[in-house]
């Protein structure tokens, strides 16, 4: 029953301590420790592990790239670069950035993927808001022209990692972080209508009324499915029967969760099993918390919450990273945290953050955890616990990556 995620035996809360009080040593001793003292800790071992990711997918490999992406590959480090930089000031962080996404450019020129997370799209709205920030304005226009030039084609699925709500994304992402107007309203509204005309048309006959296919499946998660898509719908301008498909949809999904509080991984399933960011209830939380702040009602709070509590319950993972990981899962109580204000929800994910820090390098090495397919990549290894350790320096400014706008 519990061999996907460790049973969560963490006090339900622990008070700060004053800083004389707390002595680090035991688990509970460094839950007790006043913020300042915690998170300047965890962003020192998150600088630490930064070097050790750079080091391992950029300077072992002669500064080469294979695998282009932000997902797996050399952008995920251009992007933990980056929040590096964006936490110390260093500009160092963001030369290397720059750097990494000058050979992801040059990587992925003839690639047809064209989402954030898995495609080209992230390569150019990245190296747009890095140059931004260097004052490059010739190398801000080359990324943007490079950005416009991709084409998307008319039988491309409409899921985040490799589909149109992954360009979406993208362009919100530009229009947020360079400027608003960056990318055209037009151009957005035309991605839009097709990613809703694909979704009233595939719900016809079923309940919700958005429905989409990825591979034959009609998946719910944030990943390839309902949850992601629509996330990323509400991060644009959307028409009043648009709006009323997305809450729609949402309320079907909560409707139909499991009896768990569990979300289905794809339409139909009736295996309770993952607590995912990609599958199950944490992508779906981060989408609902979207959903409570854009449309302030209050069934989708409710729901965000509930959804945080089975994150608590079996969220746990037996996995480090972003994608199906512990890093990933922590990112579902900094939204809450941001939502509510409740410092509850800051002390969860302190918890999970501190369970990575005192045990996770240590459970892989013993082999009780496993370190990711690609071990040092954003998504599914130390790249993704690097992240959030910088991200938990700034608690209610964390965002889980290429998802949280
Ligand atoms: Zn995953």
């Amino acid at each position: 029953m519990a061999d996907r995620y460790f049973a969560n035996d963490m006090p339900e809360f622990v008070e700060e301590a004053s800083a004389d009080e707390a002595k680090v040593g035991s688990f509970s001793k460094l839950l007790s420790l006043p913020y300042p003292t915690l998170s300047g800790m965890l962003r020192s071992s998150g600088l630490d592990l930064k070097q050790t990711v750079v080091m391992q997918t950029w300077g072992v490999s002669g500064k080469r790239v294979e695998d282009y992406t932000m997902y797996a590959g050399a952008l995920g480090t251009a992007w933990l670069a980056f929040k590096a930089y964006q936490v110390t000031n260093n500009h160092t962080d963001l030369k290397l950035c720059s750097d990494i996404v000058k050979a992801c450019d040059i990587a992925s020129r003839d690639s047809g993927y064209v989402s954030f997370i898995c495609g080209r799209a992230g390569v150019c709205a990245l190296g747009a808001v890095v140059a931004k920030h260097a004052g490059d304005e010739m190398l801000l226009g080359h990324y943007l022209s490079k950005f416009k030039e991709i084409k998307l084609s008319s039988n491309l699925p409409n899921e985040l990692l490799y589909g149109r709500a992954g360009y979406l994304w993208a362009c919100s992402f530009l229009n947020k972080n360079v400027g608003n107007g960056t990318i055209s309203t037009t151009r957005i509204r035309s991605v839009v209508d097709e990613i809703i005309k694909d979704g009233r048309q595939l719900a016809k006959k079923g309940r919700s009324s958005l429905m989409y296919e990825w591979h034959g499946k009609k998946y719910w998660g944030a990943a390839h499915g309902l949850a992601g898509i629509m996330y990323v719908l509400m991060t644009v301008q959307l028409k009043r029967e648009e709006v009323e498909d997305v809450k729609g949809t949402l309320r079907y999904m909560i409707k139909n969760r499991f009896p768990s509080g569990n979300f289905l991984s794809s339409e139909g399933s009736e295996s309770d099993r993952l607590v995912h960011w990609c599958h199950g209830a944490p992508g779906v939380a981060l989408t609902l918390v979207r959903a409570a702040e854009v449309f302030g009602d209050e069934e989708f709070v409710q729901a965000a919450i509930d959804a945080g509590e089975v994150v608590w319950r079996r969220g746990l993972l037996k996995r480090v990273g972003l994608c199906h990981g512990i890093s990933g899962n922590t990112y579902v109580f900094l939204s809450l945290y941001r939502l509510t204000g409740k410092v509850e929800y800051l002390y969860r994910a302190k918890a999970f953050a501190c369970f990575l820090y005192d045990k996770g390098l240590k459970l892989i090495s013993e082999g009780r955890m496993h370190g990711g397919d690609r071990p040092y990549s954003l998504f599914e290894g130390v790249g993704g616990m690097a992240h959030l350790f910088l991200d938990m320096t700034e608690p209610s400014e964390a965002r889980f990556p290429g998802y949280e706008l």
